[in-house]
C-alpha cells in the first residue's frame, strides 16, 4: 500500500513513512515473562539521548513527513521528567504538524500523569493488560501491582484519554479468560487488541510454550460471538472485528500468522538513537553520532534518508520447535512496541 501524504522520506517499496514509535527508555518497573529476563542489564544512563536531543530528533522525523509519534519503552512513564518531552511535543499538535501524539504504557504511572497528559493534547493512549487476575497478573509481571493499573485505567478515563487495551496472547495463560476480557474492556468503551508473542530477545521461558496463534483464537472466540471483519485502523499493524453482542471493537495483531509488512508506514528510534527500519530484522542506522556531530540537521537528515532508503520488505518470525534462537537478540523493551 502506498501513501502520498506530503512525506519526504519513501522506502524502496513505495511506502511513506508516517509513523514513529520513540522508545524513551530501556527500562521498566515490570518484567513481563514473555518481555525481559528477570535480571535484566540496562543501558548507562550515559549512553541515552537526552530529552532535549530526542525532542530535536522527533521534530526533524515530524518536519520529515511523520504525522503520529508513539512514545513505548520500557516503559515511558519512568523516564525521569517524561512529561518535559511530552510537553515540548505538544507544540507540534498545536501547529497542526502533528496529528497525533501518543503513548503505550503498562499503566503503572497513569494515575499521576493521565490529567497532564490529556492537558498536552494526548487523546488516546494504549495500555498493556494481559489479564485481570491479580495473582496472574503479578506473575506474567512478575513485579507488577493490578490494583495500581486499575487506578491508572481510572485515572486516564477520568481525564477524557481513550483507551485501547493490548494484550499478548498467551497459551496456558489467558487463551481462557480473553471473552471476559472482551466484555470488561467493551463495557468501558475500551476497544481491545490481541497480540501474538514475538521472537525478540532471549527470555527465561521458552517461547514455543507461549506461543498462541490467534487464528485459533480468532475461532475459538467465534464459538460464542459474532464477529464481523470491518475496515477500521488506527495507522497501526492491527486489523478489527466487531464483536455484535457486545458493540465493541477487537483487534489481532499477528505477524506470525499474518504478516502485516506490505502497508508498513513506520520506523522506530531506541532511547540512544538508533534507528530500526523493521521491528523484526537487525539492520539499524545510528543516528546518535550525526545528531551530536552538528547542531544543525543536514547530517541528521541524510543518515535518516540513507537508512529508509534500506526500510526491508518485511520480518520473517517463526516461532517452533527447529527455530529456537529469537529472531533479533533485542528485546522488545529495547526497540518499543
Ligand atoms: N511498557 C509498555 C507496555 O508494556 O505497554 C510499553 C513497551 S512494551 C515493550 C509494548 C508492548 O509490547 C506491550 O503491549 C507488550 O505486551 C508487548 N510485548 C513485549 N514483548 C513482546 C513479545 N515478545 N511479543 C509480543 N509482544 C510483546
Ligand atoms: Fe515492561 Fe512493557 Fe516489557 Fe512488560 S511489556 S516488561 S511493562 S516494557
Amino acid at each position: 500500500m502506498t501513501e502520498f501524504n506530503g512525506s519526504s522520506m519513501i522506502d524502496p517499496f513505495g511506502r511513506a513513512i508516517t509513523y514513529l514509535r520513540v522508545s524513551v527508555t530501556d527500562r521498566c518497573d515490570f518484567r513481563c515473562v514473555y518481555c525481559m529476563a528477570e535480571d535484566m542489564h540496562f543501558l548507562p544512563k550515559k549512553d541515552l539521548l537526552s530529552l532535549e536531543e530526542l525532542d530535536r530528533l522527533c521534530t526533524l522525523f515530524i518536519e520529515k513527513g511523520v504525522r503520529k509519534l508513539r512514545l513505548t519503552g520500557g516503559e515511558p512513564l519512568v523516564r525521569k521528567n517524561i512529561m518535559h518531552l511530552v510537553r515540548e511535543l505538544s507544540r507540534h499538535l498545536k501547529s497542526g504538524a502533528l496529528e497525533e501524539l501518543t503513548l503505550t504504557t503498562n499503566g503503572s504511572q497513569l494515575a499521576r500523569f493521565a490529567d497532564e497528559l490529556a492537558d498536552c493534547g494526548v487523546r488516546r493512549i494504549n495500555i498493556s493488560l494481559d489479564t485481570l487476575d491479580s495473582q496472574k497478573f503479578r506473575s506474567i509481571t512478575r513485579w507488577g501491582d493490578l490494583d495500581k493499573v486499575m487506578r491508572g485505567i481510572e485515572a486516564a478515563e477520568r481525564a477524557g484519554l481513550k483507551i485501547k487495551l493490548n494484550a499478548v496472547a498467551l497459551k496456558g495463560f489467558n487463551e481462557f479468560e480473553i471473552p471476559d476480557m472482551i466484555r470488561w474492556a467493551h463495557g468501558r468503551g475500551m476497544d481491545l487488541t490481541l497480540i501474538e508473542t514475538m521472537p525478540l530477545g532471549e527470555i527465561d521461558a521458552d517461547r514455543t510454550d507461549q506461543y498462541l496463534p490467534l487464528s485459533h483464537m480468532r475461532a475459538e472466540l467465534e464459538r460464542q460471538f459474532t464477529l464481523t471483519d470491518i475496515p477500521f485502523k488506527t495507522g497501526g499493524p492491527a486489523r478489527y472485528v466487531e464483536i455484535s453482542e457486545t458493540g465493541g471493537r477487537l483487534g489481532f495483531i499477528t505477524p506470525l500468522t499474518h504478516n502485516f509488512c506490505e502497508g508498513c508506514n513506520r520506523v522506530r528510534i531506541t532511547c540512544t538513537g538508533t534507528l530500526y527500519m523493521c521491528l523484526g530484522q537487525e539492520d539499524a542506522a545510528d543516528l546518535r553520532a550525526p545528531l551530536r556531530a552538528s547542531e544543525g540537521n543536514e547530517l541528521l537528515s541524510q543518515a535518516i534518508d540513507e537508512a529508509i532508503g534500506r526500510k526491508p520488505k518485511g520480518h520473517d518470525f517463526v516461532i517452533d520447535r527447529q527455530t529456537r534462537r529469537p529472531a533479533v537478540s533485542r528485546h522488545m523493551s529495547v526497540t518499543g512496541g
